[in-house]
């Protein structure tokens, strides 16, 4: 399956490979430390458009394929991946629901402003009881007039503190649940009775944040389900094909991490071959770099196949898992491999392997963690 890629995408390419190279990355450390991305950058990011890469053009967005999606991801994660998580989320999980199914009225009205970066959205599902096992979620809402009225927590919300726009699933109807119970709602920052929690302190990804949020009698006008009232109860088939689409941006994410990773370690093997030590002392760097180099050769096929195979129409809910776990498990692998080969410098704060390790661990938890993509493509194979 070849794909032609076009002037415009192959410029835009180069703009962000440039960006990374004499923007992102030479911050990244202080990204890492600070915990926060300068708002010049983000203004940078939004200057190339990344905001609305997937978002139809007719909304304002670039109206990306998959597969270019995937190469501006693996280019945008050659550095701290905290850049990628803010824009991501925003054009990815949180507005995703509104571009497959919104209102022609709710996809005017919002997309244009997550493409143009001027709105940032988020996506909230976890809760205290609920990450894998989504179908447990226990935030409800509940129809009174003309709003309905919600209440419950979601954690681990990615973009909270800088989101004006949260894709929220909750229960509509207790019986039902994920059968029909469960809804898709637009909930904009500010609207009565909704609030955002301190700041989640995590390993890694520290210029991303996550955020707990409260939902307490909030009201959200009755317009606001996505898709609107004939798609109440619809949410968590919703919830699940903005999901599927995500599991192909983290295997992107990790492939790009992985590769740059791996030309670190190339770096890295040079400098202790130009300093004097011999080829046969190195034998185990070695052939740690050519099993780094046989799991990402491995890893980009497989995600750059199912990436053509989604633009083509194909159902790829199993291949995604399948690219989400190996791509995702195989950058966890490089960066502690490289740990092994960088020995006491690696372990340093400072050096961007220590940062990597910390970053793509991540990747294996959320949009599913690795155990239940293995769930999802054994129950796929089985019912055959
Ligand atoms: C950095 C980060 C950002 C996040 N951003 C968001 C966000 O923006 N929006 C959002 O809604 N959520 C977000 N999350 C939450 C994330 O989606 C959940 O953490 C994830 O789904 C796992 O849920 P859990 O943490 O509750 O773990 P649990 O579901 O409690 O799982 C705990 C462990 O048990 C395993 N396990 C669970 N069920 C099974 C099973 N049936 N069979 C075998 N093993 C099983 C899991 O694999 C895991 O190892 C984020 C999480 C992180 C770490």
């Amino acid at each position: 399956m070849e794909v032609t890629l076009t002037d415009d995408f192959k410029k835009l390419r180069s703009s962000v490979r440039e960006l990374v190279i004499n923007t992102l990355d030479p911050i990244s450390l202080e990204v890492e430390k600070s915990s926060l991305i300068p708002e010049y950058v983000v203004d940078e990011l939004r200057h190339l458009g990344l905001f609305g890469m997937p978002i139809p053009k007719t909304y304002g967005g670039l109206g990306l394929t998959t597969i270019e999606e995937i190469l501006i991801y693996e280019e945008l994660t050659r550095t701290n991946g905290s850049y990628r998580s803010r824009i991501g989320t925003s054009n990815g999980i949180g507005s995703m629901g509104i571009v497959y199914d919104g209102t022609a009225a709710q996809k005017s009205h919002y997309l244009p402003r997550i493409a143009s970066g001027e709105w940032t959205s988020a996506f909230a599902l976890t809760e205290p009881d609920a990450g894998s096992d989504a179908g447990n979620i226990r935030t409800t809402a509940v129809l009174e007039g003309d709003h309905w009225v919600l209440n419950g927590n979601k954690i681990f919300i990615t973009n909270a503190d800088t989101a004006q726009l949260f894709t929220t699933i909750v229960v509509t109807d207790e019986e039902k649940r994920n059968r029909g119970g469960v809804t898709a709602f637009i909930v904009e920052k500010g609207v009565p009775g909704f609030s955002i929690g301190a700041t989640d302190i995590k390993m890694g990804l520290k210029g991303s944040h996550t955020h707990e949020l409260v939902f307490k009698d909030c009201r959200v006008p009755k317009d606001n389900v996505i898709g609107g009232m004939d798609m109440v109860g619809q949410g968590f088939k919703t919830a699940m094909r903005v999901l599927d689409k995500g599991r192909l941006t983290m295997g992107a994410c990790a492939v790009g991490a992985a590769q740059r990773v791996m030309e670190l370690t190339i770096e890295h093997i040079h400098r202790k071959l130009a300093s004097g030590t011999s080829k046969g002392d190195l034998q185990t760097a070695q052939f740690l770099l050519a099993d780094m180099a046989t799991r990402i050769y491995a890893a980009r096929q497989m995600l750059h196949h199912t990436a053509r195979m989604k633009d083509s129409g194909d159902n790829v809910t199993r291949q995604s898992s399948m690219v989400k776990v190996f791509c995702t498990e195989t950058a966890s692998l490089v960066a502690d491999w490289a740990m092994d080969i960088f020995e006491e410098d690696g372990c340093l704060t400072g050096n961007q392997v220590e940062m990597f390790l910390r970053d793509v661990r991540l990747y294996r938890i959320y949009e599913g963690t690795s155990e239940i993509q293995r769930l999802i493509i054994s129950r796929d194979l089985l019912s055959q």
